[in-house]
């Protein structure tokens, strides 16, 4: 099974996509995971990148398609979780030939509706297990009391540059701009589920597996 998580920045796809991996054997592919990997490594890609990401831009088509493209080449387990990708429509279209050229089929798209006020709260105060990626949310859930990472142990938690208030402003935008087409797209091609992204994670869980029908 291959899904798309469809939402806003700060939706909770990153967070649901970790659960369908531990459950189902997935394997996630986030594009921006991916990016931030390429940057940390220094590569020339990586390199490319870093502004565009830090400023809340979209990085060019060319460049997440051939990540995607890469991924799509190697083990597919239990299927993919598609996190942050695509984000416009030329990346849905290249992702449509990419799975029809390998034999796959696109099983669920699922948009995690959310309102704009709760985004910024969210991303404002979010953080991550440097080790493992565990997420973290300032308000709802915590670093536990003894600086532990309760996944992994970890002791470094960070936060992700572009998760301010000026660059959030610009990942909204292009959201709305570029992203949210996206909803239509899928509508018409009759594989859209809405969810609601503002539940209880355990609750926004459950509504996805409804949606996956079983
Ligand atoms: P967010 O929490 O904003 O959804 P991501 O971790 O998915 O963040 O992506 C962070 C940044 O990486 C984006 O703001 C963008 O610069 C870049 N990026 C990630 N995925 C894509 C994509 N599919 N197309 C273009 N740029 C991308």
């Amino acid at each position: 099974m291959n899904i798309i998580l469809l939402g806003p920045p700060g939706a909770g796809k990153g967070t649901q996509a970790r659960i369908l991996v531990d459950e189902r054997n997935m394997i996630q592919l986030s594009t921006g995971d991916m990016l931030r990997e390429a940057k940390d490594s220094g590569t020339e890609m990586g390199k490319i990148v870093a502004d565009v990401m830090a400023r809340g831009d979209l990085v060019t088509d060319e460049i997440v398609i051939g990540l995607i493209r890469e991924k799509l080449e190697g083990d597919k387990a239990g299927g993919f979780i598609f996190d942050g990708f695509p984000r416009t429509l030329a990346q849905a279209d290249a992702l449509g030939e990419l799975l029809e050229n390998s034999g796959e089929t696109l099983d669920a798209v699922i948009e995690m509706e959310v309102d704009d006020a709760a985004l910024v709260a969210r991303i404002t105060a979010r953080s991550t297990c440097g080790n493992c990626g565990e997420v973290y949310n300032d308000q709802t859930k915590p670093i536990p009391a003894d600086g532990k990472c309760t996944n992994c142990g970890g002791t470094e938690f960070k936060r992700r540059a572009d998760d301010n208030e000026d660059s959030l402003k610009t990942r909204l935008m292009e959201y709305y701009k570029k992203t949210s087409p996206l909803l239509g797209y899928y509508y018409a091609k009759g594989a859209l589920t809405q969810v609601n992204g503002l539940g209880e994670i355990a609750d926004v869980k459950a509504e996805i597996k409804t949606a996956l029908l079983d």
